[in-house]
C-alpha cells in the first residue's frame, strides 16, 4: 500500500474558473482576452493537466520557462504562448521564433538580444514597464532610451504594453499605478497605440479600469480567492486542488504530555490525537502553528505541534468516531486554502506551488 496522501485536482473546476475569468474580461469589452497564467506548474496542479483542462477555452497561456512553453507547443497547443520573464540568452530568441512565443521585455540587455539575434521573421514582443511594484519593467526615466533601442530592430511585430499592479488586493489600489502608465503613454505617443496587458486576477475582479487588452488571471484560476477578506465561494470560485490523506495512527496522551518535535504543544489534559500522514515534504507549510485547521471524516478539527516530514498530528479528542483510516483534507473541498494559508501566516499561492512532487495527483 502507498502512503494514502493524494492531491486531487478538480478539471472541470479549472476551466468554470477561467470561464469566469473570461467572463469579468468581457466587462472591459467584447475583445478583451485572457491569459490564462499557468507558471510554477499551473500554481502546482501541472502544466499539461491545466492547459488540457482548458484546452480550446484558453486566450493564450503565459508562463516563465522557455522548456514549459516548448512543451505546450509540442503537446498541441497553438494559442499564443507568453514568456513572463522574457528571454535570458541570444538563442532563445530563435526559440521563441520557432515556437511562435511572444516573450516580456523588460530590460535593455533583452533587447540588445533581439537586436544582435539577426531574426528571420516578425516577433510579438511585450514591453513590461514598472509603473511601481519596482521588480521588473523600464521606468518613465528610461522610455527615451527604451525607445532608441526599439528603432535598432527592424524585426519586431505588434508591440504590447504591461504592466503588473503591486496592492490591486489592497488598499493602495491601482489607480496610481495608472496614472504612471497614463504618463508614459502620453510622453510616447506612439505607444498610445499599443495594446496592453494589465489586470491580474485581484484587479480583473475588483477595478474594472483595468481590464482592457489582455487581462492575465492566475490564482482564481486556481479557485482560490486574491483578497484576504472575501472567501472563494463567494466570488464563485470553486476550488481546484483538494490535499487529502489519512490518519494512521492514533495516540491517547495525558496532561502534561508534550507533542512533537520541540514539545512546543503541551496537552492541558487528556487527548486523543490522531497522526496524518502528510508533512513538509509533502509541501504542507513547517510553519503551520497549532490550531490550523484540519478536516477529520469531514469535521473540522486542528493541528497540533510542530509539523514533521512525513507526518502532523492533529486534534481528535472531540471526535471519538475518527480513527485509523480516517480521511484528512489538509486544504481544497469544504477546507478552503486561503484559510490554511492565514493560520501559517503565508497565502494560498505559496502553499499550492509548494505542492511537493512526491504527492500523487488524480484527476476528478
Ligand atoms: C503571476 C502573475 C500574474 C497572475 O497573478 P494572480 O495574482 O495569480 O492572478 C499576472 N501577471 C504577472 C506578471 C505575474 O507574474
Amino acid at each position: 500500500m502507498p502512503r494514502p496522501i493524494q492531491a486531487r485536482i478538480a478539471t472541470a473546476a479549472i476551466r468554470h474558473n477561467y470561464l469566469l475569468a473570461k467572463k469579468y474580461a468581457a466587462r472591459g469589452g467584447e475583445s478583451v482576452k485572457a491569459w490564462a497564467v499557468v507558471k510554477a506548474n499551473a500554481y502546482g496542479h501541472g502544466l499539461l493537466r491545466t492547459a488540457r483542462a482548458l484546452g480550446d477555452v484558453a486566450d493564450g497561456f503565459a508562463l516563465l520557462d522557455l522548456s514549459d512553453a516548448v512543451t505546450l507547443r509540442d503537446a498541441g497547443f497553438r494559442q499564443p504562448i507568453l514568456l513572463l520573464e522574457g528571454i535570458f540568452e541570444a538563442r532563445d530568441v530563435h526559440t521563441c521564433a520557432e515556437y511562435r512565443l511572444t516573450p516580456a521585455i523588460h530590460c535593455l540587455e533583452q533587447l540588445k538580444l533581439l537586436q544582435t539575434a539577426g531574426l528571420p521573421g516578425p516577433l510579438p514582443i511585450y514591453l513590461k514597464l514598472n509603473t511601481g511594484m519596482n521588480r521588473l519593467g523600464f521606468t518613465f526615466d528610461q522610455i527615451p532610451l527604451l525607445r532608441a533601442a526599439l528603432e535598432r530592430i527592424s524585426v519586431l511585430g505588434e508591440k504590447t504594453l504591461m504592466t503588473h499592479f503591486s496592492d490591486a488586493d489592497g488598499e493602495r489600489g491601482v489607480a496610481w499605478q495608472l496614472a504612471r502608465l497614463d504618463a508614459i503613454r502620453n510622453a510616447w505617443p506612439e505607444a498610445a497605440t499599443f495594446p496592453v496587458s494589465m489586470a491580474n486576477s485581484a484587479a480583473l475582479m475588483r477595478h474594472p479600469a483595468t481590464v482592457r487588452g489582455w487581462a492575465r488571471p492566475g490564482i482564481m484560476i486556481y479557485g482560490s480567492s486574491p483578497f484576504t477578506e472575501t472567501p472563494a465561494a463567494r466570488l464563485d470560485l470553486q476550488p481546484v486542488m483538494t490535499l487529502g490523506s489519512r490518519i494512521i495512527a492514533v495516540e491517547t496522551v495525558g496532561a502534561g504530555e508534550r507533542v512533537g518535535y520541540g514539545g512546543t504543544f503541551v496537552a492541558e489534559r487528556e487527548m486523543r490525537l490522531g497522526i496524518v500522514a502528510c508533512g513538509y515534504a509533502d509541501g504542507y507549510p513547517r510553519h503551520a502553528p497549532t490550531g490550523t485547521p484540519i478536516l477529520v471524516d469531514g469535521q473540522r478539527t486542528r493541528a497540533i505541534g510542530r509539523v514533521s516530514m512525513d507526518m502532523l498530528a492533529c486534534d481528535l479528542s472531540d471526535l471519538p468516531a475518527a480513527g485509523v483510516g480516517s480521511e484528512a483534507v489538509l486544504w481544497g473541498e469544504k477546507l478552503p486554502v486561503e484559510e490554511v494559508a492565514a493560520a501559517a501566516g503565508t497565502i494560498s499561492y505559496e502553499l499550492l506551488c509548494a505542492l511537493a512532487p512526491r504527492v500523487p495527483v488524480a484527476e476528478v
